[in-house]
């Protein structure tokens, strides 16, 4: 067998240096642990960037996929399968959603919503051809395509990959005015996600989302919810959009959908707007084909039967409330909802990355984002044990700090 250090100096000099993970080679999950190639156990503190919210290998979506792997796997959309119109009225069902679109990745979710938006505008708002605008808030993540990394301010994911599209407007997140402000006739669509999650889990002002709704509406604008990573349990509802009252217009979701097993994404709409596509005009070779559909319908049923979008509000809310009461000089705010949590260093405490690391050796694994943050997100099945090892993890670290 290659030793860890072997693994990790291979992936090094032949793999794109375009990631710096921590230097645990894991090798076996099973719910909210996984174990590396030496054995040694860790809580999993990120969960794939909330993908695993179901827990690491699941048994009953592992067996959904291991039946419909040899049954079939993909058909392509040039062709029917059975499990596509199945997952279709239950995520419909699920959602209160009358339109879905099955994609892969997030980013071609969020692309997709850019597509038909744009067109919709064309076709139903009555937008010039050509002057379709979406407005974007600053520090947003969407993911890292072309069009996505144009709207983003982060440097870090746009420096040196220009030329842009063109056909977005920037606004600060939580400001309803600044979004009122920013409001054409060409506007055709807002994107947001419910509480920014690489920025550092950002919640909004309270009321903010529903002055955005009530704007969108009067404005004629769509309103797309990016819950990519809210969505599907973790703030502790099945859509975070639940928290403030509000329905969007188009929900992009994806993560989670697939249970961690298969890359999975949707938008799901209104009638409007992806009413607007036709035959030819967008599509994908692996969209809603058999394999993912049928994965992601268990993924869907064991979210909702075995109580894991209440269990990450009850334990979300211990979690926090046991965070905020640790007495440390290097902790500036704790703040989250449901198992969507961070904990903001002082600027001054040299870097989340070192404790990412400490809590690495404690047998807790999680992920620094920018320079202060450290972002706490185990799989929805966590248990209050379990919050209670990651506790006393976090404070030994902290007491050595
Ligand atoms: C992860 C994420 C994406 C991108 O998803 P990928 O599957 O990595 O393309 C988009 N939006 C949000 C809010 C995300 O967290």
């Amino acid at each position: 067998m290659r030793s860890a250090q072997d693994l990790i100096d291979l992936e090094y000099r032949l793999g794109a240096r375009n990631y710096k993970p921590l230097d645990v080679v894991l090798t076996r999950g099973e719910g909210v642990w996984v174990w590396d190639v030496d054995g040694k156990r860790y809580l999993d503190c990120l969960s794939a960037y909330s993908a695993v919210n179901q827990g690491h290998c699941h048994p009953k979506i592992r067996a959904a996929l291991v039946e419909q792997a040899g049954k079939l796997a993909l058909t392509s959309r040039a062709f029917r399968n059975d499990q596509l119109p199945l997952f279709y009225e239950e995520i419909c069902a699920l959602t209160n959603s009358h339109k879905v679109l099955p994609m892969n990745s997030g980013a071609e979710a969020v692309e997709t919503a850019i597509k038909a938006v744009r067109k919709w505008a064309y076709e139903v708002k009555g937008v010039p051809e050509g002057k379709a605008d979406v407005i974007v808030c600053a520090n947003a993540f969407h993911g890292r395509t072309i069009t996505i990394v144009g709207f983003s301010t982060d440097p870090l994911a746009r420096t040196s990959f220009g030329p842009f599209t063109p056909g977005f407007t920037v606004v600060p997140f939580g400001d309803a005015a600044a979004l009122e402000k920013a409001i054409t006739p060409h506007t055709a669509a807002f994107l947001v996600e419910p509480i920014q999650g690489e920025a550092g889990v950002i919640l909004p002002p309270p009321g903010y989302f529903r002055r955005v709704r009530e704007l969108c509406t009067r404005h004629n604008v769509v309103l797309v919810l990016d819950e990519i990573q809210t969505g599907l349990g973790r703030t502790g509802k099945l859509l975070a959009e639940e928290h403030d009252g509000i329905e969007a217009d188009v929900t992009l979701i994806g993560k989670a959908l697939a249970g961690g097993f298969y890359p999975m994404s949707a938008v799901l709409s209104n009638l409007e707007v992806l009413g607007v596509l036709k035959p030819g005009e967008h599509g994908s070779t692996f969209g809603g084909n058999p394999l993912a559909c049928a994965i992601a319908r268990t993924a869907l049923r064991v979210l909702v039967e075995e109580g894991m979008i209440e269990n990450a509000a009850e334990q979300g809310a211990y979690f926090l409330s046991e965070l905020r009461k640790l007495r440390s000089p290097v902790i500036q705010e704790v703040r989250g909802r449901g198992l969507m949590i961070a904990l903001q260093l002082v600027p001054d405490a040299g870097g989340a990355r070192r404790f990412s690391e400490a809590l690495k050796d404690a047998g807790v694994l999680c992920k620094e984002t920018h320079t202060d943050t450290l972002r706490l997100a185990p799989p929805l099945v966590i248990q209050r044990a379990e919050v209670d090892y990651a506790m006393e993890a976090i404070s030994r670290v902290l007491r050595a700090a």
